[in-house]
């Protein structure tokens, strides 16, 4: 996200630049820019974020799938370490914290690598992101707490529409959708009694 203006000449979006990028470009060391982010390509000035005024972005948390938080991540985070790139990427291809990565990570694992990356990460909006997917992570672990808890038979509370079998115990099994969870009680009613009429 650029700075909306040059806070000494107020030119707009258009005339500023990412200073790394530019000094790059100018054969320009660091020390010269003097370790600012940002050039006025109008008035010449280096300055940083803390002088510079941002756009306001508007976000509920709450409603935003895991590919849409990496989204804001992206474009709320100036500068953002390659390192840390690599994390946000993998959270744009994914839905929920639940969902699977690849063949061997979880979106639970992809985030708290992201979260254990991100403390160079400032502002409000950071402070909001990282806070929330903390709580995503603890409400996570909690339920999987439960479930290695839980002794067989007995009904846990999670997210989705349970299975029970005939005599009212929990399978364990969740869908997301009420109509996929009374089919599977219902073959698994179906199985059950062909098994006794078998016997
Ligand atoms: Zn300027």
């Amino acid at each position: 996200m650029k700075p909306i203006k040059c806070p000494k000449c107020n030119a707009g979006e258009g005339n500023i630049d990412n200073a790394d990028d530019m000094c790059e470009l100018l054969g320009l060391s660091a020390v010269e820019r003097q370790y600012k982010s940002w050039l006025c390509g109008k008035c010449n000035h280096f300055f940083n974020d803390d002088e510079a005024e941002f756009p306001i972005i508007e976000y509920n948390l709450e409603k935003m799938t895991l590919s849409q938080i990496a989204d804001l991540i992206s474009n709320s985070w100036n500068n953002m370490p390659l390192k840390i790139d690599e994390y946000v990427e993998a959270m744009s291809q994914i839905e929920s914290i639940e969902d699977k990565y690849g063949d061997y990570e979880t979106g639970a694992e992809i985030v708290t690598y992201f979260l254990a990356n991100a403390k160079s990460w400032q502002g409000d909006i950071a402070k909001d992101v990282k806070q929330h997917l903390n709580n995503l992570i603890n409400n996570y672990g909690k339920q999987l707490e439960k479930i290695k808890n839980a002794k067989t038979g007995q009904p846990i509370q999670l997210t989705g529409y349970a299975v029970f079998d005939k005599d009212g115990n929990d399978t364990g099994k969740r869908f997301a959708r009420k109509e996929d969870a009374e089919e599977y009680t219902k073959a698994l009613r179906e199985s059950e009694n062909n098994n006794k009429k078998i016997k």
